[in-house]
């Protein structure tokens, strides 16, 4: 993928440090993976001896502060999103391995953990005005194929409705809530954690089974505006005041989702039943279906598979076309999950 061609996904990998378990219980095992970020690769370890080597648009260490990851990984997609394309940031990866520590985590005691989320809202808070455009955020949870409010509760089963003429998509259903500060916008999503935990205990779930949306809404307003940023020349002389009333005011709407997606461990069928088998064939199904449609955009398919599953209607005017997608893959270093890795890996690899 290239970061400044639209419509195709750029892929970065995300490698989380030994936690202390793994510390202790594989001191004697080397790491499943060796990471070479100067030259964007990234070495799987088949054995002592062999290993296969893999490139991706970004490779980050364990080292990589959330500020980097935030710039490479968000920031291009914000910026495009201010200058009015949609865009998605998405991570995919094994529970466990830095999903929600990479796109969630608020910092509140120490600010140089805030992770893409919050990050992402403190440059769009800061390029934008309340006088002339308007942020607002809806946050949601999609489990089993039916998409909840995080931020109302009692809003279940939330409808995706497709324009069919722009294929604009939107969520009447969804609460959105105007945003003005970042105080504000850290107490939505505190408030949406509490819910989506409360909501994953009485569904006798838990979080990594379902995929958490967040979509901040940013509208602007042309009118107003330093003419000469938007191709409006201001005549010598002329009280612009007067020029303007003669135009239409010009809104451009455009949106950032930011996709925390389920954990894509096998699930193994065999040890599960009911509710769990359950899960696990609505998160292959979503993921897979994801899949397939960034497949898609890598090989300038014609064809995007949208409609295969929720989440990929959910995005469908916010990937491909004129949309930027960033996609970090986060894997852990353990010797052990090597299988997991390795499947987290070829994701990325095949969306590039
Ligand atoms: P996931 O959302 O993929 O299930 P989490 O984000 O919850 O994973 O991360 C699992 C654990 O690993 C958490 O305790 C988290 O704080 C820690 N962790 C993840 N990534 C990092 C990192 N890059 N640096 C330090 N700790 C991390
Ligand atoms: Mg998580």
């Amino acid at each position: 993928g290239d970061a400044g061609v639209p419509g195709r996904v750029r892929v970065a990998v995300r490698l989380r440090p030994r936690n202390a378990e793994e510390t202790i219980a594989d001191a004697d095992f080397a790491d499943c993976v060796e990471l070479q970020p100067e030259l964007k690769r990234l070495k799987l370890r088949k054995n002592n001896w062999e290993s296969e080597t893999y490139e991706f648009d970004e490779v980050l260490t364990e080292f990589a502060s959330q500020k980097r990851v935030y710039e490479v990984v968000a920031k291009p997609v914000v910026e495009s999103v201010l200058e009015g394309y949609n865009g998605t940031v998405m991570a995919y990866g094994q529970t466990g391995t830095g999903k929600t520590y990479t796109l969630g985590r608020l910092g509140e005691e120490d600010t140089a953990a805030r992770g893409i989320m919050v990050r992402a809202m403190e440059d769009i808070l800061a390029d934008t005005s309340p006088e002339t455009d308007s942020v607002s955020v809806s946050y949601l949870q999609l489990y089993m194929e039916s998409i909840q409010d995080l931020l109302v509760p009692a809003n279940d089963n939330i409808a995706i409705i497709e324009d069919p003429k722009t294929g604009d998509v939107s969520l009447p259903g969804a609460t959105s809530v105007d945003i003005r500060d970042q105080k504000s916008f850290m107490e939505l999503l505190r408030l949406g954690e509490v819910h989506r935990f409360a909501a994953n205990t009485k569904l006798n779930t838990e979080s990594s089974r379902s995929h958490a949306i967040l979509i901040v809404h940013v509208k602007r307003s042309l009118k107003g505006r330093h003419d000469a940023d938007h191709g409006f020349p201001s005549e010598n002389g002329t009280n612009s005041t007067l020029v303007k009333s003669f135009r239409p005011p010009i809104v451009r709407k455009s949106k950032l989702v930011v996709v925390d997606l389920a954990g894509s461990e096998r699930i193994d069928k065999s040890g599960s039943e009911g509710h769990t088998l359950e899960e696990a064939k609505s998160i292959n199904l979503s993921l897979s279906a994801l899949g397939k449609c960034i497949n898609a955009l890598a090989e300038n398919s014609p064809h995007v598979p949208v409609r295969d599953s929720k989440l990929t209607r959910l995005l469908r005017d916010s990937f491909g076309g004129s949309a930027r997608t960033s996609l970090v893959v986060t894997i852990g270093p353990s010797p052990r999950h090597r299988g997991e890795t390795a499947s987290t890996i070829m994701f990325g690899q095949r969306a590039m």
